[in-house]
């Protein structure tokens, strides 16, 4: 099968057409500023040289028009028609409650997609234009919802609920739900087959550090307990975004700034983080990484405060779990920064974690990184939600 995956953010949309026989990405691509004047798609056959065009994109439809006709143009395309194209899979953001799993895409279901707007403002009506727009270019294609908040689900109550009044949990839904949860499903279950180990048996912990960054706690193939929260701003820091402070600093930066709510999350999420940490100096790992290594004081105080977090609630979940067989570290920086996997596998002498510094130096592969006689397994595992998507897409369609 041919499966589309589609991730669409509000000006913005991702694509992928996966073969699921072979599990290989055939053609992706972007669409960028969608509805904004200047926009353009590129488009990436596998194997094929990477062509940007400069088009008028007013809404999402036009911007899936143009993905379907780089796909099956006779010259560059990788299918004859859309008719090759047997499924399309969505990145949907938030389930709240009421998705603990992929679901066939049907008029129930867009309902209760819109009914969770509310919870991720900012995506999830997005991911809705996206279905819509595809709908109507492809009205006889089965599609799928995939969301990131599902593999959070199966957490016991002890770790979704906060220490606020229950009538918010009971009015509003206000818990943690998590995120990335594509990633910490495939990233889990993959540690457990290289492995060669049932999934069911094990006690993983997966740090998904990526510009975004969240760690989940991975109990015999169930989440039991992650990082970020009601929103993505929860738990550790990230790029740009804080993660867990005092909820009181809130209001003494708004008196001292005279700052209003809305400028104040603006602060949050886009100015904090390693960004802010560093006194402006980036929100990428690859400049942290060269100041730390020049000794740029900035640099080294964002590097050791980001890894002291993550150390922190890799802990914190060992005890959650009560032990730890496996620690993950997949995304940008964890598939790629051996300086934060060391600074953070530091912490863990005392559970026995052992790292092969040589292996530790490597990138973006599947591997175990810890010594063979560490009594946890340390892995660098590449993740891949496109992939994860279309695998879901596929089981609920066949
Ligand atoms: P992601 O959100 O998973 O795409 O991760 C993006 C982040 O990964 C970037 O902001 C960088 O901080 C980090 N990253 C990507 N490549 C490297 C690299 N070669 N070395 C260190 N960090 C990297």
């Amino acid at each position: 099968m041919n499966v589309l995956v589609i991730n669409c953010g509000s000006s913005s949309l991702k694509f992928q057409l996966i073969n699921s026989d072979s599990e290989k990405c055939i053609a992706k691509g972007l669409c960028e500023r969608i509805g904004i004047e200047g926009s353009q798609i590129s488009y990436t056959p596998a194997g094929g040289e990477k062509e940007t065009k400069v088009t008028p994109m007013p809404d999402h439809t036009e911007a899936i028009r143009l993905v379907l006709e780089a796909l099956t143009n006779p010259k560059t395309g990788v299918v004859k028609s859309l008719e090759e194209i047997d499924a399309v899979g969505h990145r949907i953001v938030h389930g709240g409650e009421k998705f603990a799993e992929s679901t066939i895409i049907d008029a129930d279901v867009l309902k209760a997609i819109e009914e969770c707007n509310d919870l991720a403002p900012l995506h999830n009506p997005a991911n809705l234009i996206g279905i819509h727009a595809c709908q109507k270019l492809m009205p006889n294609t089965p599609m799928v919802a995939v969301f990131d908040t599902s593999f959070h689900q199966t957490m016991p109550e002890e770790a979704y609920m906060y220490g606020l009044p229950y009538e918010y949990y009971k009015k509003y839904k206000i818990r943690r739900y998590g995120f990335h949860g594509t990633s910490h499903a495939y990233v889990s279950k993959r540690a457990a087959e290289i492995l060669g180990v049932p999934y069911e048996s094990l006690k993983i912990i997966v740090c998904h550090l990526g510009n975004g960054a969240s760690i989940s706690a991975v109990k015999n193939g169930k989440c039991v307990d992650t990082s970020m929260g009601l929103t993505p701003l929860e738990g550790l820091i990230m790029g740009t975004r804080s993660g867990d402070i005092d909820p009181a600093i809130l209001e003494f930066i708004a008196k001292k700034e005279q700052m209003d709510l809305p400028t104040l999350m603006n602060v949050l999420n886009k100015k904090s983080g390693v960004l802010g940490l560093s006194d402006g100096l980036s929100s990428d790992f690859r400049d942290i990484e060269a100041g730390y290594d020049k000794g740029d004081e900035n640099a080294i105080r964002a590097m050791n405060t980001y890894c002291y977090h993550v150390a922190k609630y890799v802990g914190s979940y060992a005890a959650a779990m009560n032990g730890v067989d496996v620690i993950a570290f997949t995304a940008g920086v964890g598939e790629n920064g051996p300086l934060v996997r060391r600074l953070v596998c530091e912490h863990f002498g005392f559970l026995g974690v052992k790292l092969d510094p040589e292996l530790n130096a490597k990138r973006g592969v599947d591997l175990v990184i810890s010594t063979p006689d560490s009594k946890v397994k340390v892995m660098m595992i590449p993740t891949n939600e496109e992939l994860a998507i279309a695998r879901e897409t596929v089981r609920l369609v066949k």
